[in-house]
């Protein structure tokens, strides 16, 4: 860490400083400059990164050298993590890669509303490529009327769907008091926008070791991204994919603005791997195959896309689902793409 001091500090706010890193049992370099004095503090910074030095007398600035992120980055990590779904999801269910070059092609329905509607919309995702199939049974709706999900008969539902294609399946988790529930049933918990700083829900999913996709909440910074992965990875689940979903913005001519810089920027801070939701981004079916591709073109390491077969009858986020032919259209079009990238699913 550097401290930078103010042109007027006085020699004895200096030594107050000094001695307050000595009592941490760390090491300062003193260095004077001709208007300005710096100091460069040894050792181990996390001893500092909770020392408001900021509030010393004398100091204008506080600059770490390293990233507030420990596990979650790359300068400890330098190769890209790969993280296995439905390891033990059973027989017949093909476990699926992420990251490396492996690509996680998550596609379903907003919402699990019935048995053979999913397994309808399961059948042509499936067919056209997808690796792990996703709905809702717990919905966070903006609205206490609207459609809250199907809960545990939906978990059911999904379960057995995705044993019925040989697909591993993924879920969101809205509270900790869920997460032994949706365990029994996922083989991937989703952390949706509304609760990626809900801290106790990270601890909680962080304490197994399923795996998790994170997505970014709507005004989250990408190092507050890499912040809330740090908690599922601290409390020992090394099992984190990011999701960049998009952010609120001034445009309303869409739901939300996708934010592509996201996954090079994290790629290079960080080793998880990272996907791209142009759906819940964009909001809208004829902007996600450009977006999908965009995505993949700028280094994610997969798309997850809402399907559903009649969207005008779709409980949840119709309007923005692509058609199943659509969709088909689309992974024709992205698995062209990653093989000229080199990648696969
Ligand atoms: C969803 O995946 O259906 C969802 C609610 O996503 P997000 O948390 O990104 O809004
Ligand atoms: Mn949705």
């Amino acid at each position: 860490m550097i401290i930078v001091l103010r042109p007027d500090s006085t020699d004895s706010q200096i030594d107050h400083i000094l001695e307050r890193i000595t009592e941490l049992g760390l090491k300062a370099h003193v260095s004077r400059g001709e208007t300005r004095t710096i100091i460069g503090v040894i050792g181990d910074e996390s001893k500092l990164q909770a020392q408001p030095f900021l509030a010393i007398p004398g100091v204008e600035q506080v600059m770490p050298i390293l990233k507030p992120f420990k596990l979650a980055s790359r300068e400890l990590h330098k190769a890209d993590t790969v993280v296995t779904v439905g390891a033990d999801a059973g027989p017949g269910v093909e476990p699926v890669q992420i990251g490396g070059g492996a690509l996680l092609m998550i596609a379903g329905p907003c919402a699990i509303e019935g048995a053979e509607i999913l397994d309808t919309i399961a059948g042509h995702v499936k067919a056209a490529g997808a690796n792990v199939l996703r709905g809702g049974a717990f919905k966070p709706r903006t609205s206490p009327y609207a459609f809250q999900g199907m809960g545990e008969r939906g978990l059911e539902i999904l379960r057995s769907v995705g044993h019925a294609h040989g697909m591993p399946v993924v879920t969101e988790v809205m509270d900790p008091r869920q997460v032994d529930l949706v365990h029994r049933y996922t083989d991937m918990f989703q952390i949706g926008a509304r609760n990626m700083q809900n801290f106790d829900l990270l601890k909680e999913v962080g304490m197994t070791k399923k795996p998790v996709l994170l997505k970014r909440g709507m005004s989250a910074t990408v190092k507050d991204l890499l912040m809330s992965a740090e908690y599922i990875l601290s409390e020992g689940n090394p099992n984190v994919v990011l999701c960049e979903r998009g952010v609120r913005s001034f445009e309303d001519s869409t739901r939300n603005m996708l934010d592509l810089s996201a996954v090079p920027n994290a790629k290079g801070q960080s080793h998880l791997p990272i996907i791209i939701d142009p759906s819940h981004a964009t909001g809208r079916p004829d902007l996600i195959p450009a977006m999908s591709k965009a995505g993949i073109a700028a280094g994610a390491d997969g798309v997850h896309i809402e399907v559903h077969s009649c969207p005008e009858k779709a409980l949840s986020d119709g309007p923005q689902a692509l058609l199943p032919a659509q969709y088909a259209t689309l992974m024709k079009e992205l698995r062209r793409l990653a093989d000229l990238l080199g990648k696969t699913f």
